[in-house]
């Protein structure tokens, strides 16, 4: 349907300024014109930032980079200075527990738990490995489980993921979370445990964060020199035999990257092909929740986070981006943290909530994002496949968290990115060449 163009001739219109789209316009502004489409009024997605009176409001949770994908930070580290624009730090996290702070990963630090709780988890855990039930890998609640026992699960994982999750932890698959979870072997927890050795595999055991701005310092460099507009909601996409029309003329685009919410594309995309209505249709219902974040100054700590998985308490972490760079406080405020609930409560929820944590926390700011964690069932990647082959040949490509509704950090949306723009490139290639 498409005419035949050079990639150099072609418009790719990305729709989504957050982390994905952005990078995904770098990726391709040398190789045609891009433009940008943004319906919020600031570039950023979930990493946008705001200033407030001198602190810095990472207005959905705390946000830190970095990545395993030597490719990736290849990339990424184009585009900054890492010396003097970044900050390197170690993870410093703790979980919360009856009024002590444990060390992160719990898992690791079994010795500082109750005697009791400690022994009834060495003991389970030696259980597992006899009865060889450490690779169960069907549904999450039962990993946790199998990983960690039972004892573990209930004090940590269990009341923790509940909280985030919101649903019955045995319907949730693993395969789309397995990448993002800790997946020590038991020898290597009792290792930990004695050795006192401190974790070193996790993405973000050690980050990296700006300076000055946090994430919405990346933001704003990556958009340096794209034709972003604003304030510009798409709501229309439909295939003509010029191009792909959005918003009823405005602007004809000959590919588009969609890194909005898969959900919509329903009611975005107009067409009267009944596969791709199907497909579309089959998403549109898909489950996600919001997260409710407290902007709060906070008594001086040395972690970065903290864990909170008791039922007692609505909020699952405090993060402290008022340790992340010194200038995210205010110069004559207290340090800064986002306190983080999964869902919507009310400012006077949040509130009340607040005086029940430590830190003696004074609120400043509340945000609530409708959709943060999105959540899968046990069909959804083959849903969501099915929405990308429909559309990839009317050079509609999905990208990013919503779009492809994956469980991504900033980093993985860098590699998708990488990975598409040079799909994108060979498609064009091939199209020319045959
Ligand atoms: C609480 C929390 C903490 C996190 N912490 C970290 C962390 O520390 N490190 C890390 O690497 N990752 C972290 N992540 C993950 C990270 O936030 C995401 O991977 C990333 O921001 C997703 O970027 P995106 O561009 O795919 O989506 P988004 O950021 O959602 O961007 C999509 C953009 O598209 C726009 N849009 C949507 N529909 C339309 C439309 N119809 N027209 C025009 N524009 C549209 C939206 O307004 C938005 O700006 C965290 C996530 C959460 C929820």
């Amino acid at each position: 349907m498409l005419a035949k163009k050079l990639l150099s001739n072609k418009h790719i219109v990305v729709i989504g300024a957050g982390i994905s789209g952005l990078s995904m316009a770098k990726m391709l502004q040398n190789h045609c014109k891009v433009t940008v489409l943004e319906k919020g009024a600031q570039a950023g997605g979930l990493i946008q930032c705001k200033e407030l009176n001198g602190n810095l409001f990472h207005i959905v949770g705390g946000h830190v980079f970095n990545s395993k994908n030597q490719t990736v930070l290849n990339w990424f580290w184009q585009h900054f200075n890492k010396e003097k624009e970044f900050l390197k730090a170690k993870r410093n996290a703790a979980v919360y527990l009856n009024g002590k702070r444990i060390g992160y990963p719990i898992e690791n630090f079994i010795y500082q738990l109750a005697d009791e709780d400690a022994k009834a988890i060495v003991n389970e855990l030696v259980q597992l490995v006899k009865t060889n039930q450490v690779e169960n890998r069907d549904n999450f609640r039962d990993f946790l489980l199998n990983k960690f026992g039972a004892t573990l699960y209930n004090l940590y994982f269990g009341p923790y993921n509940n909280k985030i999750w919101k649903r019955d932890l045995s319907k949730i698959p693993l395969d789309w979370l397995a990448e993002k979870l800790p997946m020590p072997k038991i020898n290597e927890i009792l290792q930990s445990n004695i050795l006192k050795h401190q974790e070193t595999e996790m993405v973000h055991a050690n980050f990296y964060y700006p300076v000055k701005g946090g994430s919405q310092f990346i933001i704003n460099r990556l958009a340096e020199g794209l034709d972003i507009k604003l304030s510009y909601a798409v709501t229309k996409i439909e295939p003509t035999t010029k191009g792909l029309l959005i918003n009823g003329g405005e602007i004809m685009a000959d590919q588009i990257i969609y890194c909005g919410d898969v959900r919509k594309l329903n009611s975005i995309f107009a067409t009267d092909n009944a596969s791709i209505t199907k497909a579309t249709n089959l998403v549109k219902d898909l489950p996600a929740n919001g997260t409710t974040n407290a902007l709060c100054e906070t008594d001086e700590t040395d972690i970065s986070w903290m864990y909170l998985p008791e039922e007692k308490y609505k909020a699952h972490r405090i993060i402290y981006t008022g340790n992340f760079s010194s200038t995210n406080n205010a110069p004559a405020g207290r340090k800064t943290c986002v306190v983080e609930f999964s869902g919507q409560y009310t400012e006077a929820v949040v509130k009340e909530e607040l005086i029940h944590l430590p830190g003696n926390l004074t609120m400043l700011a509340y945000n609530y994002h409708p959709d943060s964690y999105i959540i899968h069932e046990q069909n959804t990647n083959n849903l969501i496949q099915s929405v990308k082959t429909e559309l990839a040949p009317l050079g509609i490509h999905l990208l990013g968290r919503f779009a492809e509704w994956q469980y991504y950090n900033m980093d993985k949306c860098i590699e998708s990115a990488m990975s598409l723009a040079d799909k994108i490139k060979l498609m064009n290639e091939n199209a020319n060449t045959n």
